[in-house]
């Protein structure tokens, strides 16, 4: 694995009862790049991300993270070595307030559930800060006491993108970050995932190829369950390949 590698897969295949939805796939991710997974509908970027969260055991291949063959490892223990995936929103409580669900996040990371530890002042005022500096972070101080379930859908992504740093992952999984946003948020998100690549690296699944082309580093064109291209933006986007892959589909 090459030193600048964060993630790697190698031969990565998943089958279903004989189908198979992830087929041989090597992909190679760029420490703190920004990179996309793209691909027609049922190209298997979802099993591929599955498969990297260990969501689901792959069939054949490996992933290395940080040179660490994590193939067989468990979901929690991916994400104490970093690797983090971004839940949908319904990993946020909706009836709790931006600033509640951000300190529930930071608590799990932190000392479990010791009462004691949770009891002591000087915790608890760096607590506040701390969830106050990740909700000013992804832009959401102005909304800081309203309920989750209060925010528009964009703002409700940034939240959930709050609760997902509040893990302090070095790389972060992003699962259609944008899907069914209006333009305004797609924006908001945009510059937010600019914001937070700075000092980690992004792999995101994301239907919206605009999107796609202004903020990725590389790109990966799945189809069929194969890597079909590999690139940046300007390469993949004039592959006669990926272009039949996108009008056929
Ligand atoms: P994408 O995210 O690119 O749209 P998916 O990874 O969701 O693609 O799916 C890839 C293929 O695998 C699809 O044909 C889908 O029907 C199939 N598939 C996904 N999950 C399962 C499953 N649990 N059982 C059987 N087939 C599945």
């Amino acid at each position: 694995m090459a030193e600048d590698t964060i993630l790697s897969t190698s031969g990565l295949t998943k089958e279903f009862a004989g189908f198979t939805a992830v087929n041989s796939v090597d992909l190679s991710v760029r420490r703190g790049s920004i990179h996309a997974l793209i691909g027609p509908n049922g190209a298997g970027k979802t099993t591929c991300f599955n498969l990297l969260t260990k969501f689901l055991a792959p069939t054949r291949g490996s992933i290395v993270y940080n040179g660490r063959d994590i193939s067989r490892e468990k979901p929690a223990e991916i994400a104490r070595l970093g690797l983090v995936r971004s839940f949908q929103i319904s990993a946020v409580f909706p009836q709790l307030s931006v600033l509640t669900n951000v300190r529930i996040a930071l608590q799990r990371r932190k000392r479990g559930d010791s009462f004691d530890f949770w009891r002591s002042e000087r915790v608890l005022s760096e607590l506040d800060a701390e969830a106050r500096s990740l909700i000013e972070a992804v832009g959401l101080t102005p909304f800081l006491g309203l309920t989750a379930g209060e925010l528009s859908y964009g703002r409700k992504r940034a939240l959930e993108i709050a609760t997902t740093l509040a893990l302090e992952p070095e790389m972060l999984l992003l699962d259609e970050p944008m899907a069914g946003m209006g333009r305004e948020d797609v924006e908001r998100i945009a510059a937010l995932i600019r914001k937070i690549s700075k000092n980690r690296t992004i792999l995101m699944v994301e239907h919206n190829l605009s999107v796609v082309a202004s903020l990725s580093d590389r790109i990966t064109v799945l189809a069929r369950g194969q890597v079909l291209a590999e690139g940046d933006y300007a390469t993949v986007s004039k592959d006669p390949r990926v272009i039949e892959a996108y009008i056929g589909s």
